[in-house]
């Protein structure tokens, strides 16, 4: 890494080269390759947000909306009122996808329940370290229009088959309940008589969180705060029977298919958005930063955003913790054919292996000139699965082409090359 360059990309923002782009788009193939098993279409929506979506979505009281938002600054100039003026680069996709769907109206033209995944860069203003960027990238999964348990479960299970197929070691699935707005105020409410006995033993923050964003005492990661609420009133046992009745079934739903989700009362996601449903899913391989996935059940969003009463299930992860934990798989080879070779007529092999090319063949060829050891070496290391050498002297119609695996050379026309391939 170049060091006091003048012109440095961003803090917390990085540079993907082919090789590791390599491993991004083996994700999002994956990604489109099951959630289409599962009848979802991807669903694009603009980086760019006006800031209300996300302080009336995700919440005033959240880390995201007070601390995180990347600004977008507007010309002076631009017309309407201030609220439209305020933009931000989308710090998630949520709140984007509700706005979308209430703003087309896909209620009334769509009908039925929607299934959407998508996949792209998320911006927040966090401060950089490992596993925390300020540009990074999620694949999430939006189910809007069932409030059935049975769609929680469909939810969870796209995201588990989805992470079983890419052999990340040890994954956790923790899963809670975060009631609804029938049994959440008398939850608060013990909560707050709690934490405020325990004041003295909560750190600065978390006597901020006490009286406005109670919840999110859970969130507060320094020991000190952990051990008290540890002993905190446990959310389970406030339930309301329609709660209670919706997490049986969920986990009902999710043994039938072979999950089993590890209760965890003190999870509750630092959205204000979540209804019912939450879940997150922990590796133990990642220190700090351990959440590759987290999402749950959020049925008055839409109708927060002015839309039409749509009970809503999704999850959204993060493709760098997913990529750190991926085994690295064997690299795949760039080229079929590697010329080693091009010969006297340098045209007319551009030309050759410009057909070669349009029909699907692989070829590497370099026009600087390079002895043939150099470019030898070369194909070598980018895993040339064929070398060639063009026909040079009287006969340029005959062109020798090597096997690199079995060291086999055989004496082809350029015509015959795309099939001898083929068969191999
Ligand atoms: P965390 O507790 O790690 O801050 P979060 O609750 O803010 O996570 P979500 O908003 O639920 O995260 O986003 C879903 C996933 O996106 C996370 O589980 C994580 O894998 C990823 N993610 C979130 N923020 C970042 C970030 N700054 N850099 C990289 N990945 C991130
Ligand atoms: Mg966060």
């Amino acid at each position: 890494m170049r060091q006091n360059y003048t012109y440095r990309g961003v803090k917390g923002m990085r540079d993907v080269f082919p090789e590791e782009a390599r491993r991004y788009q083996q994700l999002e193939q994956r990604a489109r390759d099951l959630f289409s098993q599962y009848g979802c279409g991807e669903i694009r929506t603009p980086l760019v947000e006006h800031t209300v979506l996300f302080e009336r979505g995700v919440g005033q009281g959240t880390d995201i909306v007070n601390k995180e938002m990347f600004y977008v600054p507007a010309k002076d100039e631009e017309a309407g009122p201030d609220a439209l003026r305020r933009m931000v680069l989308r710090p998630e996709a949520t709140a984007s996808v509700a706005r979308a769907y209430v703003e087309h109206e896909i209620d009334k033209t769509a009908g039925g329940v929607q299934r959407y995944y998508y996949m792209g860069p998320m911006f927040r203003y966090e401060r950089p370290q490992k596993g925390r960027l300020r540009q990074f990238t999620q694949i999430g999964v939006e189910l809007l229009g069932s409030p059935s348990p049975a769609t929680d479960a469909e939810a969870i299970g796209m995201l588990f088959d989805y992470l079983q197929s890419l052999s990340l070691g040890t994954l956790t699935l923790m899963l809670n309940s975060v009631g609804c707005p029938e049994c959440r105020p008398g939850y608060i409410q013990a909560l707050q008589a709690f934490a405020r006995l325990k004041h003295a033993g909560l750190c600065e923050d978390c006597r901020a969180r006490l009286e406005k964003n109670t919840l999110r005492l859970f969130d507060c990661k320094k020991p000190e705060c952990r051990a008290v609420m540890a002993q905190a009133p446990n959310i389970q046992s406030s339930l309301c029977a329609p709660c209670r009745t919706h997490q049986d079934q969920v986990l009902l739903y999710l043994t039938g298919i072979g999950i089993t989700p590890k209760l965890e009362w003190r999870l509750m996601r630092g959205l204000d958005y979540y209804t019912r449903t939450v879940f997150e899913v922990v590796s133990e391989n990642l220190g700090a930063q351990n959440a590759v996935a987290a999402g749950g059940r959020y049925d008055n969003l839409v109708s927060e955003l002015e839309g039409p009463a749509t009970p809503a299930v999704g999850w959204s992860m993060g493709m760098e913790r997913i990529l750190e934990l991926m085994p690295a798989a064997a690299p795949v080879p760039m080229f079929d054919v590697f010329v080693v070779d091009p010969g006297p007529d340098t045209a007319g092999t551009f030309a050759h292996v410009t057909f070669l090319r349009r029909q699907g063949v692989r070829v590497g060829l370099e026009h600087e000139g390079r002895s043939v050891k150099a470019l030898m070496k070369r194909a070598d290391k980018v895993g040339a699965r064929f070398t060639l050498f063009a026909g040079s002297g009287a006969d340029t119609d005959r062109i020798e082409l090597k096997n690199m695996a079995s060291g086999e050379q055989v004496s082809l026309t350029w015509d015959e090359i795309a099939e001898h391939i083929r068969n191999f």
